[in-house]
């Protein structure tokens, strides 16, 4: 890893204001653990309480809507979550795709306001246990990830500051098992050589690639170790300080795991 690691949480729909006090635990934590970056996506009902008492870490919101707004009951905008206290979304996780059919399409509109908002994005990408096993997932993601993205002359001149890339197999998320770390290596490497094509060498060698499925602190430090991992998007860990910040421990300190 050339850039300080960055581990996100990402709460899902889980996170009342009860949480809260977890979240200052994550914080105060995240300001003895400098070398990485820690960030938390919570529900949008906590963005705004956690980014108020923040002192270290990053706050962001799960998704957006891609229009500036409007008649979209239930929605909300790109510059609605930055308001809120986000500095960056989360685009195109494998459970917006499947239970709101975001497409491609929809995905890359998403990214294009939330870039617009002057909001990070990480990009999710991702294949399905069928599509692994029909040995297709490589060029699956990378299909993804490049239908996703806005195209180069459409994203900020900063790329590898406003874009990161969260590589989540289907097949390991919430289930316990995670990837192997050669297939982690396969594809993370293959994503970088897609950013490069696409970003040129200078922004695409510096976005950082997420790992994502089943990050737990017992497993993380393998995964860090693999090459081309930037960090880790983290789900069902991230719920409690400990977990997640066991899992930020083995991205400060690799040689202690
Ligand atoms: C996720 O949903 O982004 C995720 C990685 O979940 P988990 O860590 O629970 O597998």
């Amino acid at each position: 890893m050339t850039r300080r690691p960055y581990i996100v949480g990402n709460w899902k729909m889980h996170g009342t204001r009860a949480m809260l006090s977890e979240a200052r635990t994550i914080d105060r934590a995240a300001q003895r653990h400098m070398k990485v970056e820690v960030a938390l996506a919570p529900p949008y009902t906590l963005i705004h309480p956690i980014h108020r008492e923040a002192e270290q870490i990053a706050v962001g919101a799960q998704d957006c809507h891609e229009a500036d707004g409007g008649a979209h009951t239930g929605d909300i905008s790109a510059a609605m979550v930055a308001d809120a206290g986000a500095s960056f979304v989360i685009l195109g996780h494998s459970e917006r795709r499947q239970n709101h059919r975001e497409t491609d399409a929809l995905v890359r509109a998403k990214a294009e306001a939330a870039l617009a908002a002057g909001l990070k994005i990480i990009m999710c990408c991702g294949e399905s246990a069928d599509t692994r096993e029909s040995g297709k997932a490589v060029a699956f993601v990378k299909a993804q990830l490049k239908a996703s993205l806005p195209p180069a002359d459409a994203m900020p001149a900063d790329v590898a500051e406003r874009l990161t890339v969260a590589y989540e197999p289907i097949w390991a998320i919430g289930t316990g098992t995670a990837a192997t770390t050669d297939d982690i290596a396969e594809m993370h490497g293959e994503i970088r050589a897609l950013l490069i094509q696409l970003f040129g060498e200078e922004q695409g060698s510096e976005v950082r690639i997420l790992y994502g499925g089943s990050v737990k602190p017992d497993n993380a430090a393998e995964i860090f170790a693999v090459p081309e991992v930037g960090g880790a998007l983290v789900g069902g860990a991230s719920l409690t300080a400990d977990s997640l910040m066991g899992i930020a421990l083995a991205a400060s300190e690799p040689s202690a795991n």
